[in-house]
C-alpha cells in the first residue's frame, strides 16, 4: 500500500508499504483523508525531533476494515476520526478527564509498518494517516456521522481539537470576553471559530498576510489587524486572552504584553524545542497567566462528538478549511504549498 515515509533526509510516497493486523484493543482503519498540519512539516525540518524510519501524518479520517479482541464502540465499516492521543483509559490522570495528559500516551512510538525489504517503521503521534491504512489504539477511533464528508472530517484530529479545544478547554473562553489570535493558519482560524463558539464578542486576528482576513472574518474574526501593535488600537486595556498560533518567541512575547488584567496567554505554536522567550516580571503582576495547551486539552470521544455536531447545526466550519486535496502521490506539492501558506489545510487522500 501507499504512504509517506521519513528516513531522517526527505519525506518519500511508497508503495511497498504493509502494517500488521489489530491485536487486542486495537482498529485497522482504511484512510480516507488525512490534513497536512504543520507539525508533519516540523519533523520533515527536524523542529519536532522523532525516530525514524517513520511513517508520517496524525490528522486523518477514514473508516474501519477490522477490530481486534475487546473492541466492541466501532464495528467495520464505521466512520471515524482519528485522534493521536493514545491514552490508556486506567491511569489517574485519564479518569480524572486528563487523557492528554496520560503518560502513556506521550513519546511511546511502536513499530507496526513494514516494507517489503523487512525494514519496520513507527508510527507518528500514535497516528500515521499518511497511508492507506492505519492501526491505532481503541480510543483513537471516534465514530462520526456517515453525512461528514471524510476530507473535512480529517482535520478534526488535530487542528479542530487543538484549536477550538484550547478556547474551549483550556482557556474556558466566556461569553462577552475579548480573544486575539496570533497567526491564521489551520490552528488560528481553528481558535477563531472557537471563540465565536464561546461568545466573545471582540476576536481579533493577527496575521502580516493580509489575504488572510477574509477566511479570518468567515470564522469568527471581529477585526483584523496587521501587526500585534496594531490592536492596541481596537483593545486599549489589553485582551482577556491571547492565542499565539505561530511559534515565534518574539510573538509570545508580544502576546504576553496584549494581556489586560487577568487576562491569560495560551501558546499553541510551537518553535524549536531548545528555544527561550522572555518577558517583563511585572507584565504578570496583575493576575496574568501563561498558560502550556496540549492537543486542546482535548477529550477526544467526547470533543469529536460535539465538533461532529456542531458542524452538522452549521456552528463550526469543516468544509471551509480544506483549502485543496491532493492524491497522496502529489504529496511534494501539497507540501510546497503549505510551506508558501499558500493553503489554510492541505488534504491528501488515498
Ligand atoms: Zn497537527
Ligand atoms: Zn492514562
Amino acid at each position: 500500500m501507499r504512504g509517506v515515509v521519513f528516513d531522517g533526509k526527505a519525506p518519500r510516497v511508497v508503495d511497498d508499504l504493509e502494517v500488521r493486523g489489530p491485536g487486542p484493543g486495537e482498529v485497522l482503519v482504511a484512510v480516507a483523508a488525512a490534513g497536512l498540519c504543520h507539525s508533519d512539516l516540523s519533523v520533515i525540518d527536524g523542529t519536532i525531533p522523532f525516530p525514524v524510519p517513520v511513517v508520517l501524518g496524525h490528522e486523518g479520517a477514514g473508516v474501519v476494515e477490522s477490530v481486534g479482541p475487546g473492541v466492541t464502540h466501532v464495528a467495520p465499516g464505521d466512520h471515524v476520526a482519528l485522534s493521536t492521543l493514545a491514552n490508556c483509559g486506567t491511569c489517574a490522570d485519564c479518569d480524572r478527564g486528563r487523557p492528554t495528559m496520560c503518560r502513556a500516551a506521550i513519546g511511546r512510538p511502536s513499530r507496526p509498518f513494514h516494507r517489503g525489504n523487512g525494514e519496520r517503521l513507527f508510527n507518528f503521534a500514535s497516528n500515521s494517516a499518511f497511508a492507506q491504512r492505519t492501526l491505532v489504539t481503541a480510543v483513537q477511533a471516534v465514530k462520526i456521522p456517515d453525512e461528514i464528508p471524510l476530507t473535512s472530517a480529517a482535520l478534526i484530529g488535530c487542528g479542530v481539537l487543538t484549536g477550538v479545544g484550547a478556547v474551549l478547554n483550556r482557556a474556558r473562553v466566556d461569553r462577552g470576553e475579548s480573544v486575539v489570535v496570533i497567526g491564521t493558519g489551520g490552528i488560528g482560524l481553528n481558535v477563531l471559530q472557537g471563540a465565536r463558539i464561546a461568545g466573545a464578542t471582540t476576536v481579533v486576528a493577527v496575521d502580516n498576510n493580509p489575504a488572510k482576513e477574509p477566511p479570518a472574518r468567515r470564522f469568527g474574526a471581529t477585526h483584523f489587524a496587521g501587526s500585534p501593535e496594531a490592536v492596541r488600537e481596537i483593545l486599549p486595556t489589553g485582551a482577556d486572552h491571547a492565542f499565539e498560533c505561530v511559534g515565534s518567541i518574539r510573538l509570545i512575547r508580544q502576546a504576553v504584553d496584549l494581556l489586560d488584567r487577568h487576562g491569560q496567554a495560551v501558546l499553541l505554536g510551537v518553535p524549536p524545542a531548545d528555544a527561550e522567550a522572555a518577558f517583563r516580571v511585572s507584565s504578570l503582576y496583575l493576575d496574568k497567566s501563561i498558560l502550556g495547551c496540549r492537543y486542546g486539552s482535548a477529550r477526544p470521544q467526547r470533543d469529536i462528538a460535539l465538533y461532529a455536531e456542531l458542524y452538522r447545526q452549521g456552528r463550526l466550519l469543516l468544509d471551509e478549511l480544506v483549502t485543496r486535496v491532493y492524491p497522496v502521490e502529489d504529496f511534494a506539492a501539497a507540501v510546497a504549498d503549505a510551506r508558501g501558506g499558500r493553503v489554510a489545510r492541505a488534504v491528501l487522500t488515498f
